[in-house]
C-alpha cells in the first residue's frame, strides 16, 4: 500500500484504490490536458472530480495503473496533501471578468510558479481574486489578495475545517511588486515560526496579530 502523497497517490475510502490530482496551476487546462484526463478515466475505469482547489482529481485508480495514469497525462502532481504550500486558487480577474480591478491571475501566477509545493511546518492555502467580491474565497485562506482600483488588500489568518477562522487585513494598496514580495517574507516568517502542524491563524493567535504585522510589515 503506498503512503498518502507518494507517486503523487492519495488512498480512498475502502483503501483499496487511489485519486490522483494533477496540478492544474490557478484551475487552467488545456483542452488536450482535459481531453487526457478523460481518456485515463476512460481506460482505467476511474471517475472524474472538481475538487475545492481548482482541480480535478482522477479517482479510483488501482496501485499498479498509477504509473501508467502519470506517464499518460504528461503533468505533474499538485500538492494535494502533506505539510507544503497547496493551492493558489484565483478568480478569473481582469482577463476574463467585467468587475475585476486588478490582474488575479498574473499574481497567482507568480506565486504559484514561486511556492506551490514549499515544505511548511503545516497546509498553506492562498486565495488570488480581482476585485472586493473575493470570489476565490480569501476569507477562509491562510494569505490572500483581493484587488481594489488602489492596489491589493492583503489578508491572512483564514481557514476552513472543523476549527474555522476568518482571515485579517495585513495590508492594503500594494503594487504587484509589493504584494508579491509582502508574500515572500509572510511565507518566510511562517516557515521559521509556527509550530507542526499549526496553521497561520492559530499562529497568529499564539503570538499575537500586531506583533505579526509589526514584524513582517517592517
Ligand atoms: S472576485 Fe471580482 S474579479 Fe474575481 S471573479 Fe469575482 S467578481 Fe470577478
Amino acid at each position: 500500500m503506498l503512503k498518502d502523497g507518494e507517486k503523487g497517490a492519495v488512498l480512498q475510502r475502502g483503501k483499496k484504490t487511489y485519486a490522483i490530482v494533477p496540478h492544474c496551476s490557478l484551475g487552467l487546462v488545456t483542452p488536450d490536458q482535459l481531453r487526457r484526463m478523460a481518456d485515463i478515466a476512460d481506460k482505467f475505469n476511474a471517475a472524474l472530480k472538481i475538487t475545492s482547489a481548482q482541480r480535478i482529481a482522477i479517482v479510483g485508480l488501482q496501485e499498479e495503473q498509477i504509473d501508467q495514469a502519470w506517464a499518460e497525462l504528461g503533468m505533474d502532481p499538485g500538492a494535494a496533501v502533506g505539510l507544503c504550500v497547496r493551492s493558489v486558487k484565483a478568480c478569473p480577474g481582469i482577463t476574463f471578468c467585467r468587475l475585476a480591478t486588478r490582474d488575479s491571475l498574473a499574481l497567482a501566477k507568480r506565486l504559484d510558479s514561486e511556492f506551490h509545493g514549499r515544505k511548511l511546518p503545516w497546509k498553506f492555502k492562498m486565495a488570488v481574486s480581482g476585485c472586493v467580491n473575493q470570489c476565490a474565497e480569501n476569507c477562509i485562506k491562510d494569505f490572500g489578495f483581493f484587488g481594489k482600483r488602489s492596489g491589493w488588500v492583503v489578508t491572512v489568518g483564514g481557514n476552513g475545517g472543523s476549527r474555522p477562522l476568518l482571515a485579517m487585513k495585513l495590508a492594503e494598496k500594494l503594487d504587484d511588486e509589493q504584494a508579491f514580495s509582502l508574500a515572500t517574507r509572510v511565507l518566510d516568517y511562517f516557515d521559521a515560526e509556527a509550530r507542526k502542524t499549526e496553521r497561520m491563524g492559530r499562529m497568529l493567535q499564539r503570538i499575537g496579530f500586531e506583533n505579526f504585522k509589526k514584524k513582517v510589515l517592517a
